[in-house]
């Protein structure tokens, strides 16, 4: 039986498409094996969101080579898309695909194994005009299942490379979504993730007035569904009825991941992101008076070009007014071919590094606030494998939470009691499984 490695790079919606290449293999016939062994294929799923995503997809890609030299080495993803004359330049690589055309990966690893040649089917895809509705053959041994609903960016953030990398908006029709949804519950999965590039856009490009409430609404509508967790959304493209459903359905997580980016109005508008921080404070503090206990996550780019001392001090003292649950902060890179790359007034990289750190250190203080909240509390987790005694899951809300493994069986959901800070998130006992009697969060 041929062996098939992968890695993958970046966000979730790759991670969801090296599951879908995954399964393409297995139904050929192949094993999966882990990217660490000798395999006869590697798939290296590659990310160019910031610079350190393409170098680490080179190493990859080259550790990929080393391993076996007589492997075939394929290189998906946004870097693959976006600069595949740079992979091309790799000795070694067999195989080059981007972000669409992976349906046929199998086919094409298989016929340059052949010849042991190159083949490049990287095209334009700014003309890509469908969802690559790709059916989920095969669904690991996790218990949360991402599903992708939507492809591309038409937002153009300056910072931002992946409308380049994705191309126009696309969405998966509601009946693929349905019946994915049902496959995976089928599956024994517990929680579906529905995520997109920009998940808000859903059904833009659909006939009629299909929205992402439609979306959820097809994968609430499926029989056995335990958990529904929605990806990162636009902050402007939140709509009441969703946030209706939200409160209404609980079996709808309460969490929301709102990139916020930047805090500063200047900066948001150098930015090209179509809101006011006066916007996005009302909205935050909408949601968190309509639904209690909602975990509210963001996204914050420190060092744009142009951002002034005085303004990423305006940033620190808008956050710090803000009640996060968790924060993701990064520092702007430079990504080539985007308008902000070429603006004269780039911020050095021990000031942008300076500036990580201590907007770090703010969103730990925020985590550790929000967290404190929810000690003695009974809360619903959903647990992941067992790691050296431990168990580690998530609350509906977004909060880690770790246990004894010996008190728990994976993938099932717990009702626990929350007792102290531990690690990242909070330490549990467990009160008791599945048969949920009354829930928080
Ligand atoms: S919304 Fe902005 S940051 Fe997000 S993918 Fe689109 S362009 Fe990039």
């Amino acid at each position: 039986m041929p062996r098939v490695a992968f890695t993958t790079l970046g966000c979730k919606v790759n991670q969801f498409e090296t599951e879908v290449m995954e399964g393409l293999f297995k139904q050929r016939g192949y094993e999966i094996t882990s990217f660490d062994q000798v395999a006869d294929v590697y798939v290296i799923n590659t990310c160019s969101v910031t610079h350190l995503g393409e170098r680490k997809s080179r190493q990859l890609i080259r550790r990929g080579i080393r391993l076996n030299p007589e492997a075939i080495v394929a290189v998906s993803g946004c870097y693959a898309q976006v600069s595949p004359e740079e992979i091309e330049a790799i000795e070694g690589v067999n195989v080059i695909v981007g972000t669409q055309d992976r349906h046929r990966i199998v086919e094409l690893v298989e016929e340059v194994g052949q010849s042991k040649g190159i083949m490049n089917i990287v095209t334009n895809i700014m003309n890509a005009d469908h969802f690559e509705d790709i059916p989920l053959f095969d669904t690991p041994g996790r218990t949360r299942a991402f599903l992708k609903i939507q492809e591309g960016c038409t937002n153009f953030c300056t910072y931002c490379i992946i409308p380049y990398a994705r191309g126009p908006l696309r969405s998966r029709p509601l009946e693929s979504i349905r019946r994915e949804t049902e496959k995976l519950i089928a599956a024994g999965f517990k929680e579906i993730v529905l995520t997109g590039i920009h998940l808000g856009a859903y059904g833009r490009d659909l006939e009629g007035t299909i929205t992402l409430v439609d979306a959820v609404k097809a994968v609430l509508s499926a029989e056995g569904l335990v958990q529904l967790r929605l990806g990162s959304l636009e902050s402007i493209e939140i709509s009441d009825e969703l946030i209706e459903m939200i409160k209404q359905d609980e079996r709808l997580c309460p969490h929301l991941h709102l990139p916020l980016q930047a805090g500063d109005n200047q900066v948001l508008r150098m930015m090209n992101r179509h809101y006011t921080l006066a916007e996005y404070r009302e909205l935050i503090h909408s949601i968190q008076e309509k639904i209690k206990d909602i975990g509210i996550s963001t996204d914050i780019i420190v060092g744009f070009p142009g951002e002034t001392l005085e303004m990423f001090e305006n940033a620190l003292g808008f956050v710090e007014s803000m009640d996060f649950s968790r924060m993701h902060i990064f520092p702007y890179s430079r990504r080539s071919g985007t308008p902000a790359a070429k603006y004269v007034d780039q911020v050095p990289e021990d000031e942008k590094k300076r500036r990580v750190q201590m907007m770090q250190e703010l969103a730990e203080k925020k985590a550790v606030e929000f967290q404190k909240k929810f000690i003695t509390r009974q809360l619903t987790v959903l647990f992941e494998p067992e790691h050296d005694g431990l168990v580690e899951g998530l609350t509906g809300n977004y909060i880690r939470v770790y246990a004894n493994a010996k008190d728990v069986v994976q993938g099932k959901l717990y009702n626990v009691r929350m007792e102290k800070l531990y690690r990242d998130g909070l330490w549990g006992t467990i009160i008791d499984k599945d048969d949920l009697i009354q829930t928080e969060c």
